[in-house]
Formats: C-alpha cells, sequence, structure tokens
C-alpha cells in the first residue's frame, strides 16, 4: 500500500449500501426485507401491489436520508465487490461520490441504494444516480493505482435475508433507583 494516509479532516470510510427485496413466499405470500435490520417492514401479505409500493417507497427513502448525508470521501462500495455488477467493463475508481439506485425492471423486486463512484456509476445496469457529493478539493491528483482493498467483512445486503417478524423490541430502561424507603417513627398519630 501506498496511499498516503494524510486526510486531515474527513476519514475515508466504506461506501454504503442498502438493499430492499421482497420475498416471496410460494405464491400466495411475499414479505419486503431490508438489509437494515432496525428498519421496520410489513408483515408477510398477499398484496403484491402494496408490498412494492413499500419496497419502492423505502428504498426512496433510504436515498433520501443518504443523500442529505453522502460522504464526499467514501470508498466506492462497487468497487468495494470488485466491481461485480459490471465485470465486462473494468475500471478504476475515481470522480466524486454518488449515490445511485439500482433496480432492474425486470426482476422487480430488488432495489439498491450504493455510494459509488462516478466511474462506477454508468456502468453498473439499472442504475440511476439520485444524488452527488460535493466535488472534494483538488489538492493532488493522487488517484490510486492502488486498488481498492477487497473487504470481504462488508456483507453488500446480499447475505441471507433476516427472517421475517424480527422487530427489535423497544426496552424501556428501567430506573434502577428505587427510593429507599423511609420509616419515621415520630410521623402520624
Ligand atoms: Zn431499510
Ligand atoms: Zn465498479
Ligand atoms: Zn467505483
Amino acid at each position: 500500500m501506498t496511499t498516503a494516509y494524510s486526510e486531515s479532516t474527513t476519514e475515508r470510510t466504506p461506501g454504503r449500501a442498502w438493499t430492499v427485496r421482497i420475498l416471496g413466499h410460494g405464491s400466495r405470500t411475499a414479505s419486503v426485507t431490508c438489509s437494515t435490520a432496525a428498519c421496520r417492514m410489513p408483515a408477510r401479505s398477499g398484496d403484491f401491489t402494496a408490498l412494492r409500493t413499500f419496497a419502492a417507497a423505502h428504498a426512496k427513502a433510504h436515498a433520501k436520508a443518504a443523500s442529505i448525508t453522502l460522504n464526499p470521501k467514501a470508498y466506492c462500495h462497487c468497487g468495494s465487490q470488485r466491481c461485480g455488477s459490471h465485470l465486462a467493463t473494468k475500471t478504476s475508481c475515481a470522480g466524486q461520490v454518488v449515490l445511485i439506485v439500482r433496480h432492474d425492471p425486470l426482476v422487480r423486486r430488488v432495489w439498491t441504494v450504493e455510494e459509488v463512484c462516478e466511474m462506477c456509476a454508468p456502468l453498473i445496469p439499472n442504475a440511476t444516480v439520485v444524488a452527488r457529493a460535493a466535488r472534494p478539493e483538488r489538492t493532488a491528483t493522487r488517484t490510486a493505482q492502488v486498488p481498492a482493498p477487497a473487504r470481504p467483512g462488508i456483507a453488500g445486503g446480499f447475505s441471507s435475508a433476516p427472517g421475517e417478524g424480527d422487530a427489535a423490541p423497544v426496552r424501556h430502561p428501567r430506573r434502577a433507583s428505587q427510593r429507599p424507603r423511609r420509616r419515621r417513627s415520630g410521623q402520624g398519630r
């Protein structure tokens, strides 16, 4: 690695990704899952239209939230996945960070929101750029010859979907401090 680690203010963070998908359970019912386990999903249902509408809106909500917090120095998520979505056309990650939403109109069950680089974005199939990070100051044109290190630790959201109905219970922290009861002998009477 020859990358000089001289970023002063902002640290480079891995590009984020969210995956919303519709999972079929037989031909009658389906459910929606999100790679963010904390997200609330509707119950399994036979109303595919409603589920699809929910899933699309949910992906959109993630995109909107992500566009506000888009980190101009994020690593390309596509690059961190070894550019698996555009194997035919290789590129090296460079340029601005952009936020894309991927949705295959033929499959129609998966929406992916990803922080990727300007080079990868146009190569990823079915991707729409929905936001762009502010152009980083050009201090040095030291675009990496070093490929982004493969990080298998980052699940791209394509891992097995969590079982439905595991919404995290909201726990109210109990007050541990109970007032000690004081008995006063001289009270009353
Ligand atoms: Zn979500
Ligand atoms: Zn790529
Ligand atoms: Zn890239």
